[in-house]
């Protein structure tokens, strides 16, 4: 398989390239050639299927001619070593719980398969590759925590000191082995300036492989469309639509991308807080950027989703054609509030703030379409949002254990300032 450049067709890669690059040369996002369209034997072997089985379907479909089948198959074993398990919430609309791994977010899934597959691409190299990431939270705990014993690979974790929460912190300054988390006085802003930087500075690119994990890249979204197909063969009725809480829209970019494979869905919701720049264009026909606004539901806070030139390529710019496969709802913060209040007091299920628009934006889709199914995307644990939902339910969120064990942790960080001779010094000394 092949992949070009959104900004132009004829930049075409492999997709070691568009891995190890992340973004093509013309600044482009890159997409596959075609999407591999599943046979009607594959679809009925995915009905009785695993997580992680489907993984190997699909992947064989977009992967196979660039990965030897023994490989992908033990790829995606290691990486994709747990379950999208569905819920019924209420009659026709269920929930696709994304946060069975390690860090607690869908993020877990991309991350942890494009850490395999980086590692699969370096195994005959002699030198290590270092992965750059800035984060402010839960990309640099997923990427981290994905990354974790990868051979050949380190990581490093450049953060906003005493900008993430104590319990995020710990979830990527903890793990020590090929971790390294570098503690920036400075902004999130100053974090990605620094990656950027380094990237694009000749003297550090002559002397070590540096790449990026970010979520555009290629090896953490086609993953993503695997749990779309779970999703479908454990939800019975027809007329499925799915309900996507979305900042960057990676995860809608993805469910898109199952349904060219020969996914069967009726339609995509985008559910927004008021970071709304795509329902607004659902509804004028003008994409209009702009800086984003802090909400309780803060992974979805972006002004400028980088996936969506994605989308529209998958429809040709057409905004007929995004409008009849998408629709778009947004909440404020108290909206959002109201909303985990009354699910947990009507079914008993706790939302997390982003899984909570999902939910609304499915019941709303639903009072004016009869005989449809429904599933919203719970895209976190809410007991990553202690402090937001447990007033609101009235008592503590059951914390699974393995987000506790992080908090009695040993934090490790090299303390940087947010100037870039640091930072490079500190790249410079690694080889
Ligand atoms: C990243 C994230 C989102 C947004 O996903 P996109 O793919 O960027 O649209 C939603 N919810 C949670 C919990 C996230 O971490």
């Amino acid at each position: 398989m092949k992949f070009y450049s959104t900004n132009n067709k004829s930049i075409i890669c492999s997709l070691k390239e568009a891995v190890f690059k992340g973004l093509a040369p013309d600044n482009g996002l890159y997409m596959p050639q075609r999407f591999p369209v599943l046979t009607r034997s594959e679809m009925e072997a995915i009905k009785s299927s695993n997580l992680t089985e489907i993984g190997i379907i699909i992947s064989e479909k977009l992967f196979g001619e660039d990965i030897p089948q023994p490989d992908l198959v033990r790829l995606v074993g290691e990486a994709i070593n747990f379950d999208t398990p569905v819920v019924k919430i209420e009659d026709n609309l269920y929930t696709v719980e994304l946060f069975h791994g390690p860090t607690l977010a869908f993020k877990d899934v991309g991350a942890r398969f494009m850490s395999r597959m980086l590692e699969h691409f370096t195994r005959d190299r002699t030198a290590e590759v270092h992965v750059l990431v800035a984060t402010s939270g839960d990309t640099g705990s997923a990427v981290a925590n994905g990354f974790l014993g990868a051979k050949g690979i380190r990581v490093h974790v450049l953060y906003p000191s005493g900008m993430v929460s104590p319990l995020q912190e710990k979830q990527f300054t903890t793990l020590g082995q090929n971790i390294t988390a570098l503690e920036v006085s400075g902004t999130f802003d100053d974090c990605q300036r620094l990656v950027k930087k380094a990237f694009l500075d000749p003297d550090l690119s002559e002397k070590l492989t540096l790449t990026s994990a970010n979520s555009i890249n290629l090896a953490r979204l086609l993953p993503q469309s695997f749990y779309y197909f779970r999703a479908w063969n454990q939800v019975p009725g027809k007329d499925i639509f799915f309900s996507v809480p979305s900042g960057n829209y990676g995860n809608l970019t993805a469910g898109l991308i199952a349904r060219e494979m020969g996914l069967p869905v009726h339609k995509f919701l985008s559910a927004n807080n008021i970071n709304d720049v795509v329902p607004e264009y659902l509804q004028s026909g003008v994409f209009v950027p702009r800086p984003s606004v802090t909400t309780i539901a803060n992974a979805m806070d972006v002004g400028n989703p980088s996936n969506f030139v994605r989308i529209l390529d998958i429809f040709s710019g057409k905004h007929e054609r995004v409008t009849h496969h998408i629709e778009g709802y947004s909440y404020t913060d108290d909206e959002i509030r109201e909303i985990i209040k009354s699910v947990y007091k009507n079914t008993g299920y706790v939302c997390d703030p982003h899984g909570a628009t999902g939910y609304q934006a499915a019941r709303t889709y639903m009072n004016h379409h009869e005989g449809v199914t429904g599933i919203f995307l719970e895209t976190a644990h809410p007991a990553k949002f202690t402090e937001i939902i447990d007033p609101l339910i009235g008592r503590p969120c059951r914390v699974p254990e393995r987000l506790s064990a992080f908090s009695g942790r040993k934090k490790q960080a090299l303390k940087i300032g947010n100037e870039y001779e640091a930072f490079k010094e500190y790249l410079w000394s690694l080889n």
